[in-house]
């Protein structure tokens, strides 16, 4: 008898103990095409030798050092490299152990920005039903999942949930996608007057949603609108790219493609590629200053932030990003889109195939016409599990009819170096 806490007690899981390329093996030695990277992580494969090089010469040399005391060569170096990348004026760069660690120091330092600055009565965030933002109390709070969320909501901070920019349900009959999106991003600028704007802190989103949704991107507009109220209002935009980010949806950061920026972003999995538990928070020069001008101090922190031998992987993955693999995921996107299309276009089940770059959704539903969703008990989700597993194939198929709002899907997000041939 296993004595791991596995989250899922009544399936016993399988033993993984290779990786090398594009594939995953258990114990017994089957084969498993990594379909979905674990979930949008493995974006450069199993076993690349530059990164375990790097992870290898790092622990030699410093595998840690508490950064109350110092900061660290690969620190500063992976630091600087997601600076000059990143578009805006992102300018500094807080490194944690994961997603729902950035997206907690996000909210924290968007809090504690309005009181050094004098507007302690800034208290609220407003973000999207059918969203994930992480398990901690504080990014659970953000998220949108009902079915994450419903247990431990009496012990949550209350935040305002307005509708997701999701074509493929919200576009209503006659209506053009940019006015969809455009109505959609005016929900923000309802909430922010309900609320009363100098109570609101800002507007947390996925740039193109992935775990509650399955790689949803947004209309052409949306995100500007959002921005101009965001603007208009004075309220913070933090954009969560943990999920989307590093290359995932065909450039380094997703919301490049949307023409807009960021005043916080939280990049995590593709960060580390699956070699080295990282993620971080980037935010603008403004914001940090602001803090430097003030109490000179960011109340929050954790013991393993800016490791150095997590920041040495991030910055061996990073640099093979920029060499070339993110182009790859760019141009190799749409093969696997079309590849989907073609197989699944007019399947009576399949009602939905979007997403970019390699971070690919398909929605499952009982009924075409209708996009009628299947019903919980049917267990769609965990069906298509299995019969992948048994197949050879990991992927990451979720559940939506939990909140009644989406079907089921399949989110596909591949390491960047398959080949056409997978
Ligand atoms: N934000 C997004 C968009 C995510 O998809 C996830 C995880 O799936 C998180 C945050 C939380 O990240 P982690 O699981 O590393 O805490």
């Amino acid at each position: 008898m296993s004595h791991v806490f596995a989250r899922h007690s009544k399936t016993p899981m399988r033993r993984a103990s290779t990786g090398k390329g594009v594939y995953l093996y258990d114990a017994e030695g089957k084969k498993y095409f990594d379909g979905s990277g674990g979930a949008a992580v493995s974006c450069l494969g199993h076993g690349d030798p530059d990164v375990i090089a790097a992870i290898q010469a790092q622990v030699a040399q410093l595998a840690y050092a508490h950064t109350s005391f110092f900061t660290s060569d690969p620190a500063e170096e992976l630091a600087d490299r997601l600076v000059n990348e990143a578009p805006g004026d992102l300018d500094k760069v807080y490194f944690v152990s994961g997603g729902s660690e950035a997206i907690e120091a996000a909210l924290k330092l968007a809090r504690q920005y309005f009181v050094e600055i004098g507007q302690s009565e800034r208290r609220h965030f407003i973000a999207r039903r059918q969203s994930y933002h992480g398990n901690t109390l504080g990014a659970l709070a953000t998220g949108g999942n009902v079915w994450r969320k419903q247990a431990f909501a009496p012990i949550m901070v209350e935040t305002s949930l307005i509708s997701p920019c999701y074509a493929y349900r919200g576009q209503q009959e006659g209506e053009s996608a940019f006015d969809y999106g455009q109505r959609v991003a005016n929900e923000l600028e309802t909430e922010v007057l309900r609320l009363g704007p100098e109570t609101v802190i800002g507007f947390v989103a996925e740039p193109v949603v992935g775990a509650t949704l399955g790689a949803v991107p947004p209309v052409e507009g949306y995100f500007k609108r959002v921005r101009e109220i965001c603007d208009q209002y004075g309220l913070l935009l933090i954009l969560d790219e943990v999920m989307c980010g590093m290359g995932r949806t065909g450039s380094l950061f997703a919301h490049e493609q949307e023409g807009i920026t960021a005043d916080i972003v939280t990049i995590a999995k593709g960060l580390g590629a699956g070699y080295q538990p990282i993620g971080a928070m980037m935010c603008t020069a403004g914001i940090h200053q602001a803090i430097a001008d003030g109490s000179g101090f960011f109340q929050h922190g954790h013991t393993y932030i800016g490791h150095p031998t997590a920041c040495a992987a991030g910055n061996a993955v990073v640099k093979k990003l920029t060499g070339g693999l993110v182009d790859r995921c760019a141009g190799m996107g749409p093969k696997l889109k079309g590849a989907l299309q073609a197989e699944f276009g007019q399947h009576p089940h399949i009602g939905d195939i979007r997403g970019c770059g390699l971070f690919l959704g398909l929605e499952i539903v009982a009924d075409r016409g209708t996009k009628a969703p299947f019903a919980a008990a049917d267990g769609v989700n965990k069906k298509i599990k299995q019969t992948a597993m048994s197949n050879g194939l990991a992927c990451y198929p979720m559940g939506g009819t939990v909140d009644g709002q989406s079907g089921d899907h399949v989110l596909l997000a591949p390491p960047f170096i398959m080949e056409d041939t997978h």
